[in-house]
């Protein structure tokens, strides 16, 4: 492949697609390259109960499955690659892929999310969906009434463990240090939450499942007594943190000390013609629907771009 194209998406999650969708609408025949995680986040949940439109919920993976049939249904097209490098230093922008294919965008639209930061136990990525989750807004309701685990120190784990706390019998907040990187503010909020405990200095080696592959319990340690024990636990959420896919980009995109794309207002990035939609430039909301709604503006930002440079 050596084409030059109208606009090029980069990454199949919410943003992705909706991005595909308006801009195969708009009649300007984009291409998506998947990224290394086909469908994104959502194709790693299970039920998704808060996208507007579907009263029963909906499957993630069906869910993500069914934007980028919207989206091909208008003439988009797919392709399972990604991009290893990017020159963004003229127009159209030069993109080498992984594959070895090259490729040029009059536009390009960044999608490519923020992976979430696991600890890499043995059984994690397998009981991803079924008791393991890295968000307490998208599962936190299917664990009313039990027990809750969160993992890490900083304020994403301590917005989570107070918004858990909402549906759990018990929340346990466990941290591998005393010293938290949380914000004061966030930090005494969960130290007055009753139904919040601390387990400081306190590493998870195991996470143990039923024969059915659901979460039931834990192996931690303390890592100042050595001393190692068991505990039950339902709902087992990490919350040590997001890595931004941006290092194709990196000395070329503005993005913030974490990596993550620096906004120039709606879905503009520094430079013209690239613009930014969902999880890359968006460390607050990280939701299926704000991610669907960036990749809404990003598709009108390089659809009026392309006119207005009579492209
Ligand atoms: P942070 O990088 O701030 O914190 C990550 C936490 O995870 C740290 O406590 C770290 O421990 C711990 N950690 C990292 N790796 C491991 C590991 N392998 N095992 C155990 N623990 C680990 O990430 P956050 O996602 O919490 O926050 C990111 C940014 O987003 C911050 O700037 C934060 O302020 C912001 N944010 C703001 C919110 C708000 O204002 N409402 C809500 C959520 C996030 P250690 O300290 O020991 O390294």
């Amino acid at each position: 492949m050596n084409d030059i194209f109208n606009v090029v998406i980069l990454g199949s999650g919410c943003a992705g697609n909706t991005a595909a969708i308006y801009t195969a609408r708009a009649n300007l025949q984009p291409i998506v390259f998947e990224g290394h995680e086909p469908g994104g986040q959502l194709s790693i949940t299970t039920d998704v109960e808060n996208f507007p439109g579907f009263p029963e919920g909906i499957m993630g993976p069906e869910l993500v499955q069914n934007m980028r049939k919207q989206a091909e249904r208008f003439g988009a097209q797919y392709r399972q690659d990604r991009v290893l490098h990017a020159d963004l230093s003229k127009r159209p922008f030069a993109l080498e892929l992984e594959h070895g294919d090259k490729v040029k965008a009059r536009t390009l639209i960044i999608a490519t999310g923020a992976s979430a930061r696991w600890l890499n136990l043995p059984n994690e990525q397998k009981l991803i969906g079924h008791g393991v989750s890295s968000c307490a807004t998208c599962d936190g309701f299917f664990f009313r009434g039990k027990k809750i685990m969160v993992i890490g120190g900083g304020d994403s784990a301590m917005e989570e463990a107070n918004f858990l706390s909402r549906f759990g019998s018990e929340v346990a907040l466990v941290h591998r240090s005393e010293s938290f990187r949380a914000s004061k503010i966030m930090l005494d909020r969960v130290r007055k939450n009753s139904k919040i405990s601390f387990l400081t200095n306190t590493v998870v080696r195991d996470i143990h499942d039923t024969d059915k592959g659901f979460v039931t319990g834990v192996t931690l340690h303390n890592v100042l007594t050595k001393e190692t024990w068991q505990r039950d636990v339902d709902g087992f959420f990490v919350a040590i943190g997001h890595i931004p896919n941006t290092k194709p980009f990196a000395g070329q995109l503005d993005l913030d000390p974490d990596g993550y794309i620096i906004s120039h207002g709606g879905a503009r990035t520094n430079i013209t013609g690239v613009f930014h939609a969902g999880d890359v430039q968006d460390r607050i909301y990280r939701q299926a629907i704000t991610a669907s709604g960036a990749g809404c503006m990003a598709a009108i930002e390089a659809e009026r771009f392309l006119e207005a440079e009579g492209e």
